[in-house]
């Protein structure tokens, strides 16, 4: 509630400015006097005077500046500072942010409370506020960011509705035809929204599929399927006719599968989608994969790699010659990890040559090929032709065959860094995977540089994280696999933690209540040293790798993944979860 003080100073410049008639006047005098509780509830309405007007006055009484956010866009980044209950709870906004400054717009600016908590939440995290008089209307509007998805296509369906849910007693002729229906704004408003809400929510992919009398839209973030919302099945058709317009695909066409692609501005950035369509059963499931081109790749160290890790992945980036493998199954942040090798080597002086399936990012400065082998341009020939482009570092998406192994081996015999991935289970199958194909063993001996095998675990939620107390079997297995690792190999920190205390996230707004936000890399690297190629020339024999592995510090993946649950990265589940796919 305003301040009575406050509500009578407003009332007296009411009537000064002819807002009110000197009757009114009295009337809400009276109304101050004996239930001030209905007079600050009159404010908020436009009962006695227009709500800007109001606002306005508020400002001028306590010497605040008055502000207008009808019709303005609030940037994301702004409204999140401070949470939607916060916000609702006082009537509060956080309308601009720039760099650690915020304007924050204030209903009730004598709401003591109101300011206490946004103070609180500025000290917390080192911001300077200013503050702004906003009308109720305004505060209603600014709020509106906060619409969750599910609000958002809610709004649209309702409008869809009339035009798409069968009716009783009419007959399919009288339907609004599809084509019009994909045209109207409803339609293409879910669409985009969908497709807004995939890289608000740092998505992956989007899957919209038809499910019984449902459609089902699932986003997959940090490598997990979610079911986001569900939509009533007569919207499908309609919402996958757009996806074909809008990625220039054959409306007509419900037969075959088919592959397009969108580009969408979001906020300053262009996000290209990759859209796959596929006939099921009933109607066609689409997939569109979520192609950004970020300004910067992340850095070995946002992905997860640290300490002696880091040393060995930086010091064999810098090699002139040879090759750095980054193995592991699909989805395992492979191109991620080559992705930031790439950055971190783009120079003016070096020439930087790729063959992708498909280009997952864009970098400029880089020459960046597509393989399409139903052209015949397969990484063969595309190795074959780069070879001809006077290249300083070769990137191959995927060594898949015994040619482009080979075309691989040369390549980095002959002078050029060459970056590729392998599909292995470990950092140790690489070698006999090579030979498998075909290699011979001493020309990959003198090729090799390093070796990484990894995969990708969630990141706990750093806003929601507690402490977590795991099963005693589990813990004997940690012991069990860490004692085996020798002293110099642990990391730091992990030995401070000796109770082994673990964390999870408890699930919070900031991480949509799954505990988890961003993902890191649990890996393993064999260091191909002089040593190692003497073993890898004479058959690579187990017990001289295992000894030679020993005297290198070798952390093995689990070891690594047990090592950063201990650190309070990720939890001891998705250690588990994600070397539990492989038995
Ligand atoms: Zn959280």
């Amino acid at each position: 509630m305003l301040k009575k003080s406050l509500q009578k100073q407003l009332l007296d410049a009411l009537k000064t400015q002819d807002s009110i008639s000197p009757e009114e006047y009295k009337q809400y005098l009276k109304m101050i006097k004996a239930n001030p509780e209905k007079f600050s509830k009159l404010l908020n309405g436009s009962a006695i005077a227009n709500t800007e007007v109001i606002a306005k006055i508020k400002g001028q009484i306590l010497n605040m500046p008055y502000e207008f956010l009808e019709g303005k866009k609030i940037k994301e980044e702004a409204l999140k500072v401070i949470p939607q209950d916060l916000s609702r709870n006082y009537k509060v906004i956080v309308f601009n942010k720039e760099g650690n400054n915020l304007d924050v717009g204030l209903v009730d600016p004598s709401d003591f409370k109101a300011i206490d908590a946004i103070e609180f939440l500025a000290r917390k995290k080192n911001l300077k506020v200013k503050y702004f008089v906003i009308s109720p209307d305004s505060f209603q509007n600014a709020a509106k960011g906060y619409e969750s998805i599910k609000e958002q296509v809610g709004k649209a369906l309702d409008f869809a509705e009339e035009k798409l849910a069968p009716k009783s007693g009419t007959s399919i002729s009288d339907a609004t035809p599809l084509e019009q229906v994909v045209k109207s704004a409803p339609v293409s408003k879910i669409v985009s929204v969908i497709l807004r809400h995939a890289i608000e929510g740092g998505a992956s992919d989007i899957h919209i599929e038809p499910q019984g009398d449902k459609s089902r839209v699932r986003y997959r973030i940090d490598g997990i399927l979610h079911t986001s919302i569900v939509l009533p099945i007569y919207v499908h058709a309609a919402l996958v006719s757009r996806i074909k317009v809008i990625s220039n695909l054959k409306i007509d066409e419900t037969r075959i599968p088919q592959d397009g692609r969108i580009r969408l501005t979001v906020g300053e950035k262009d996000v290209d989608f990759r859209v796959s369509l596929i006939p099921l059963i009933t109607q066609e499931k689409v997939v569109l994969r979520v192609l950004e081109s970020p300004d910067k790749a992340p850095t070995f160290e946002e992905l997860g790699f640290f300490g002696n890790a880091l040393e060995k992945m930086e010091k064999n980036l810098k090699k002139p010659n040879g090759m750095f493998l980054v193995t592991g199954p699909t989805g395992s942040g492979k191109s991620t990890t080559l992705f930031s090798a790439l950055f971190k080597l783009n120079k003016d002086g070096v020439n930087i040559s790729t063959l992708e399936d498909p280009v997952e990012y864009h970098i400029e400065g880089i020459n960046q090929s597509q393989v399409r082998s139903e052209l015949g341009f397969s990484f063969v020939a595309g190795l074959r032709a780069l070879l001809r482009q006077d290249p300083d570092i070769i990137m191959v998406g995927e060594i898949r065959d015994k040619e482009t192994a080979r075309l691989a081996i040369h390549a980095a015999l002959t002078g050029h860094s060459v970056l590729t991935t392998l599909h292995t289970n470990d950092a140790v199958g690489a070698v006999p995977r090579f030979i498998d194909m075909g290699a011979e063993a001493f020309l990959l001996a003198s090729t090799l540089n390093l070796i990484i095998s990894q995969r990708l675990i969630r990141r706990i939620c750093e806003n929601c994280k507690v402490k977590e107390e795991v099963p005693p079997e589990v813990l004997v297995e940690v012991k069990k696999d860490l004692a085996e690792l020798p002293e110099k190999a642990w990391y730091k920190g992990v030995k401070e933690n000796s109770n082994f205390q673990f964390h999870k996230g408890e699930g919070c707004s900031q991480c949509g209540g799954t505990g988890y936000k961003g993902r890191l890399a649990i890996a393993e690297m064999i260091i191909i040293n002089t040593r190692m190629r003497e073993i890898i020339a004479q058959g690579f024999n187990g017990k001289e790798v295992r000894e030679e592995l020993i005297k290198q510090n070798f952390v093995n993946i689990i070891q690594d993944g047990w090592m950063k649950a201990i650190l309070g990265l990720t939890t001891v589940e998705e250690i588990l979860r994600v070397t539990k796919q492989e038995e």
